[in-house]
């Protein structure tokens, strides 16, 4: 069933999509003719308990017959409890005394933790510096700090205050975050949509000493890699790193929208009233959602829960003729395609077998599924996935000589 077409009355800016999806269940969806299909991207790491699941599900029903919304001029009953649950959770289950601001997605978690870097680093320092390579987000801000130059052009001029610096150079990081004007160094432990990619381990602990050197904030956006994802509750803390703001999303509502954005107690403490705000962020209906997605989690240990189901889906990968490595932690993989292969042409055939991945850059698969998908189901996938790439290999034959 094809999506609408370019008299839809959408704005033109995804490519057309070839599937209509009307239902999901755990890792699998169906198409609005009944076709299954195995989602091994979860809508994009977002649906990290599998889709409708039973507990997120209750709470958001039992939730929009109570009380949906009320404003942030009044307080509600679920928003503090959940910006607790997450401290702790940011803390590996200590307390940390953190704040919360709850946004709708990530791009918004991201500007708050922007302007509470800001806020912090006060007029003339407000320089904040990511990596090349990284993704923060689509608003001007979260587009400016994102390191992918192609992804500005059209919108140029961009918001001033950005830098930008190899990922996973420390020495490079050195000469970029000069002391009077830079506020914020801004990174993703791992760069998702860059082909999940990996920086040097020690390199988030270097980052992080540097930061406390030079007195500047150490901001780690999480919103791919967090809650679970990759076999700890962030991936932070595969190196013992605390930031001093973290970001969220994603996962956080298994679907419903919800971003938070965490700080330690001094670095919120800068926000006054009125320096920040949403409308909808925190509201009931989507805080309802996300505790009952952190509670499930706990429930059944995610972070261990992705490692193991994460093992099992990279050496099934790994197995593949085509798939020349498997990069990324727990459940965040990318299947490196061997040079013959175009990702994007191989995740379109892989959607016509019945799999749903992505390609994030040319040469990477990205696989994100939920962490309660079988092993079972992964094997499942790595066969669709061979398939895939045998019509890709029949429709572009290996060059003779070609590695
Ligand atoms: N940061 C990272 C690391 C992401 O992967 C994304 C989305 O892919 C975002 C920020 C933006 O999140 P959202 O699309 O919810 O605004």
């Amino acid at each position: 069933m094809t999506a609408p077409d370019d008299r839809s009355a959408l704005m033109g800016t995804y490519a057309p999509a070839p599937v209509v999806f009307a239902s999901g269940s755990g890792s699998e969806l169906f198409d609005v003719d009944g076709r299954r299909y195995l989602d091994f991207l979860g809508g994009i790491a977002v649906v990290a308990l599998g889709h409708s699941h039973p507990a997120v599900t209750a709470a958001v029903v039992k939730q929009a017959a109570r009380l949906s919304h009320v404003s942030n001029l009044f307080a509600n009953e679920l928003a503090a409890p959940l910006a607790e649950a997450l401290d702790r959770l940011v803390g590996d289950g200590t307390p940390l005394g953190g704040q919360v601001f709850f946004a709708n997605s990530g791009a918004e978690a991201n500007e708050c933790a922007i302007k509470l870097a800001r806020r912090v680093g006060g007029r003339g320092r407000h320089v904040v510096v990511s990596a090349y390579g990284s993704f923060h987000g689509r608003t001007l801000a979260t587009l400016a700090a994102t390191g992918q130059p192609q992804k500005h052009e059209p919108f140029v001029p961009m918001p001033e205050g950005f830098r930008h610096v190899a990922y996973g150079d420390i020495e490079a990081l050195e000469s970029a975050a000069d002391p009077t004007s830079v506020a914020a160094i801004l990174l993703e432990p791992i760069q998702g949509e860059a082909g999940v990619v990996v920086p040097p381990h020690g390199y988030l602990a270097a980052v992080r000493k540097l930061c406390d050197e030079r007195e500047i904030l150490l901001l780690l956006d999480e919103i791919q890699t967090g809650l679970g994802r990759t076999g700890r509750w962030f991936d932070c803390q595969h190196e013992g790193v605390v930031p001093d703001i973290l970001t969220s999303a994603k996962a956080l509502g298994n679907g419903m929208p919800i971003g938070a954005c965490w700080a330690r107690r001094e670095v919120a403490d800068a926000y006054e009233p009125g320096d920040h705000g949403s409308t909808f962020g925190g509201q009931p209906l989507a805080c309802a959602a996300a505790m009952a997605t952190l509670t499930t989690m706990e429930e059944i240990d995610a972070p261990r829960l992705a490692l193991e189901r994460g093992s099992h889906l990279s050496e099934a990968l790994r197995e593949l003729d085509g798939v020349a490595s498997v990069r990324g932690r727990g459940l965040l993989l990318g299947a490196v395609l061997e040079d013959d292969i175009d990702a994007s042409a191989l995740s379109g055939l892989a959607l016509s077998h019945g799999l749903v991945v992505n390609a994030p850059v040319p040469s990477v698969l990205r696989f994100a599924p939920a962490y309660t998908v079988t092993d079972d189901q992964s094997d499942e996938a790595a066969a669709l996935l061979g398939q895939a790439i045998a019509d890709a290999r029949r429709r572009a034959p290996r060059r003779e000589g070609a590695p």
